[in-house]
Parts: C-alpha cells; sequence; structure tokens
C-alpha cells in the first residue's frame, strides 16, 4: 500500500487543496476518473456558458428588427458552435492534467477510486492511505424512474453540451436552472423545444415573482407543459415516444431527443464513503461540521457532494476554508455562506442573493420590499427589455439587505453590487447613497433600492 500525506478525491474544486500541499512540499496523490478540471470545465459552467453565448447572438439578431435593423440567419453552423466549446474546454482539461503530472509533488491516479476500508481507498488495482484525505468527488445528473425509460437513449446535461448534431425536437424533462438554461440555448438557435415539469411553475427556488414571470417569458417562447409527468417513455428507430399526463389528462409527445434535467445526486455511492466511516445524510450527501470536516477527523469534504449550494463559486469558497482549515488547525474557521449569490443565464437571465420574499414572511423579519421595472429606467427602454424587474428587500428598522432578486438583461451583472454591499455587511445607504453613472443599466437596482418605503 502507498502512503500519501494527503490524498484528493476529484480535480475540480479539489484542486485548490492539493495544488497549495503540493507546493507546502507535502505528497498529495490526485484521484480522477474523468477530465481533469471536475464539471465546472467540462460539463458545466464553462461550456454551457460558452453555447449560450451563441443563443444570445441569436437573439440579439431575432430582435434586430425591434432597434431598425432588418437581419437575417442564413444558417447556424452547429459543428463550429460545439467545436468552439468543446475545443476550449478540452485543451483546458489536457492541459491542467499535465500540469498536475509534472508537478514532482503531485501523484495522479487516472481511475475510479473506491474506499475499502478506514482511510484506504483502491483505485486502478492500487490501495493507497493517507492521514488527511479531501473528498471533492462532486455529484452527478439525477435519472428519475420512469417506466421504460431504461431502453430508451435519453441524454442528460453531460451530453447535451457535446451533440455532434442538433435536435430538431427536444423535450427537456425538469423546471430548474439546468432545464431553463438548455431550453435558452436548443430553442434560440431553431430546435423545437417542449419542456416538461411536474410543479406548477419554473425555477421553484427563486423569489415567486420572479419565477411567475419567468414561467410566463417561457411559456411564450416554449411548448411548456406545467404540472405534467412522464408515465412511460417508448423509443422506435429514431423517434422517443413520451407518454406524459397533466391534471389526469394524457397525451403523446413525439421526439429525436429527449433531455433529462432533474437534479443531481451525490457520488458519494460511487466512492463508498461509508467503508471509511463518513457518516451521509439521508439523500446521500457527505455530513460535515462547520469547518468543513467530515465525521471522521482528518476527512474533510466540499463542493457538490455536501450540497449546500450546488454551485461552483461555492465550491471555490469551501475549498479556500478547507486549505486554511487543514494548514491551520489551531485556528479554523467556519465558512461564511453569508449572501451565496446565483445566476442563471437563460433569456431571460435571473439572478438572486439573500432571502426570497416568501422566505423573509415565513420568518416573521421586518421587511419592506420594492420592484422596479427595466422598461422604466432610461436604459431599461432602450433596450426594449419590457420583461426585466429588479425586487429588493431589506430590514424596516436597521436597512439591513435581506435580499435582491433579480430577472432581465445582464441580470447577473446586475446582482453583483449588491452582493458586494451585503457582504460588507453595509446596508442599503450603500446602495441608494451611491452614485450611477447615468443612464446605465444599473439605475434599476438603485431605483429598487431607493423605492424601498419603511
Ligand atoms: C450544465 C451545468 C451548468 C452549470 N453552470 C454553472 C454556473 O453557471 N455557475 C455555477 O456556479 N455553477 C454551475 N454549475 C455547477 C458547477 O459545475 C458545480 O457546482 C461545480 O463544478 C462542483 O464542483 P466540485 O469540485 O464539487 O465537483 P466536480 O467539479 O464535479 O469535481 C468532482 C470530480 O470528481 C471526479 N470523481 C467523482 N467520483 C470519483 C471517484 N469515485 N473516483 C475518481 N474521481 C471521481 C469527477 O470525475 C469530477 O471530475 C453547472 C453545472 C452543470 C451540470
Amino acid at each position: 500500500m502507498k502512503s500519501f500525506d494527503m490524498i484528493v478525491i476529484g480535480s475540480g474544486s479539489g484542486l485548490e487543496i492539493s495544488s497549495e500541499a503540493a507546493d507546502r512540499g507535502l505528497s498529495v496523490a490526485v484521484v480522477e476518473h474523468g477530465p481533469f478540471g471536475g464539471t465546472c470545465l467540462n460539463r458545466g459552467c464553462i461550456p454551457s456558458k460558452m453555447l449560450i453565448h451563441s443563443a444570445d447572438v441569436m437573439e440579439t439578431i431575432q430582435r434586430a428588427g425591434l432597434f431598425g435593423i432588418s437581419a437575417q440567419v442564413s444558417a447556424v453552423d452547429w459543428g463550429s458552435i460545439i467545436k468552439r466549446a468543446v475545443g476550449t474546454v478540452d485543451g483546458d482539461a489536457q492541459a491542467v492534467e499535465e500540469g498536475n503530472r509534472r508537478h514532482p509533488k503531485i501523484s495522479v491516479f487516472k481511475d475510479t477510486g473506491r474506499f475499502v476500508g478506514d482511510r484506504v481507498l483502491e483505485v486502478g488495482g492500487e490501495r493507497i492511505t493517507a492521514e488527511r484525505i479531501v473528498i471533492a468527488a462532486g455529484s452527478r445528473p439525477r435519472v428519475p424512474d420512469i417506466d421504460g425509460l431504461a431502453d430508451v437513449p435519453f441524454i442528460t446535461s453531460d451530453e447535451a453540451l457535446r451533440l455532434p448534431r442538433q435536435p430538431r425536437r427536444l423535450v427537456i424533462l425538469g423546471g430548474g436552472y439546468i432545464a431553463a438554461e438548455l431550453a435558452h440555448f436548443f430553442g434560440a438557435l431553431g430546435t423545437e423545444v417542449t419542456i416538461v415539469h411536474r410543479g406548477p411553475r419554473l425555477l421553484r427556488q427563486e423569489d415567486d415573482d420572479v419565477a411567475a414571470r419567468f414561467t410566463q417569458v417561457y411559456q411564450r417562447r416554449f411548448n411548456l407543459l406545467l404540472n405534467t409527468v412522464v408515465q412511460r417513455a417508448q423509443h422506435h428507430g429514431d423517434e422517443i415516444s413520451l407518454e406524459v399526463g397533466t391534471d389526469g389528462r394524457t397525451q403523446a409527445l413525439a421526439v429525436d431527443t429527449l433531455l433529462l434535467a432533474v437534479g443531481r445526486v451525490p457520488n458519494t455511492d460511487l466512492l463508498d464513503v461509508a467503508k471509511t466511516g463518513v457518516a451521509v445524510d439521508d439523500r446521500g450527501f457527505v455530513r460535515t461540521d462547520e469547518y468543513l470536516e467530515t465525521t471522521v477527523p482528518g476527512i474533510w469534504a466540499l463542493g457538490d457532494i455536501v450540497g449546500r449550494y450546488l454551485l461552483k463559486h461555492s465550491a471555490n469558497l469551501e475549498a479556500a476554508y478547507v486549505a486554511h482549515n487543514i494548514f491551520n488547525p489551531d485556528n479554523k474557521v467556519a465558512v461564511d455562506y453569508y449572501a451565496m449569490p446565483h445566476a442563471i443565464f437563460a433569456s431571460p437571465q435571473v439572478a438572486g442573493v439573500g432571502l426570497t420574499e416568501r422566505a423573509a414572511r415565513e420568518q416573521g423579519l421586518p421587511y419592506v420590499a420594492s420592484v422596479y421595472s427595466y422598461y422604466d429606467t432610461a436604459y431599461g427602454s432602450s433596450i426594449e427589455d419590457k420583461d426585466g424587474f429588479v425586487k429588493a428587500l431589506a430590514h424596516r428598522e436597521t436597512k439591513e439587505i435581506l435580499g435582491c432578486h433579480i430577472i432581465g438583461s445582464e441580470a447577473s451583472v446586475l446582482i453583483q453590487e449588491v452582493v458586494n454591499a451585503m457582504r460588507m455587511r453595509l446596508t442599503t445607504d450603500a446602495i441608494t447613497q451611491s452614485i450611477y453613472v447615468h443612464p446605465a443599466l444599473p439605475e434599476v437596482v438603485q431605483r429598487a433600492f431607493g423605492s424601498l418605503r419603511a
């Protein structure tokens, strides 16, 4: 059995810790069975946003008439769109792997790791051990239990970002952010998209007003089947047929591609974490304390596999804390998740931070809320954003910023100033008393906070 100072399982956000440990002179084993860089680089944030930019460009051209420009798209070169994204991320993954292999203190194990005993991992026929182990093995798409699905060639987001041919007719199962982003990508580029969602509204984790507006817009853009479940899936030749039920009514859908986007499951089962005594919660996510140490001293966990926020910036934040806490055992610091933002790169974009209005109400907080439309600002009307709005929430007495929720153009960018103010524990004054460039889009954020009335 080979012994190391540290084992890091997963080459996504875990690499931040393995490289720091190796640079400090520790011997480190990095265990990874896929391409280096993890989900974000290979099948998540980065390729999806590269592809979505093509969809955004298409939408800009389609809306050109609104601004007095007559433009027509003569062709969509699907191969180039995919190649731009895949070529970039595959090259980066290769470079990250080579960088790890070159490091004199890092040993790369390119295979599936599985715990077989206390701090002992079996990988590629070898057994390795270390006093310090970091579990950063992420999550994978959930596959729901649907009659007939096992015999149908469905795809998940893993394949959706690398399809060699554009689907003609696509059903997306799901109503969360991955379903929303991929519907925009495929739909804007000409695929006929049907979204099948079991709930009454898309993006149910968003503020209710944002989710309602987003659902309205998607009702305009796509064939949106809400309160609908897939009862049976079948496959004949190139055609996939689905039997779906909505409020007791059944209908048949025939498509060439079925994309499942119904959530993620942690990779703890593949890793068999129970063999080393690491406890998981009822959904299989690794349980940790506030320092991200698991129930076994010396074994740490971070990222999707701990299940707090399944977002890359959250995983990066956690990696920084784990690195600090491992190397400063007498001065451990609890993770500060306050004001964790998120953004959805659909069309319209959505972004949020802090409490939703419903959460503020349920917590019994004395809050004030205000909504301001993009179209009521100079820039919002100049870009013809008629759906967009910003909702601001603050504490009635202290002016603490409780939350902000944005739907509309550049929402992912606009949210940042609110995140910065919240992370610095500033009040609404940080926004209302500042000076905004006129007539730039951030004025809509200032107006939303400026119209809060105690
Ligand atoms: C389509 C899509 C779009 C997304 N867009 C965004 C976005 O815009 N913004 C955002 O913040 N987040 C986004 N995310 C989420 C983000 O990608 C993840 O939250 C983040 O990558 C998680 O990082 P991680 O380090 O926890 O896990 P990962 O990056 O998944 O790393 C885990 C690694 O462990 C490896 N592994 C797992 N089990 C084993 C094993 N037993 N043996 C060996 N290796 C193993 C895996 O191959 C993987 O490389 C998106 C995700 C998807 C799917």
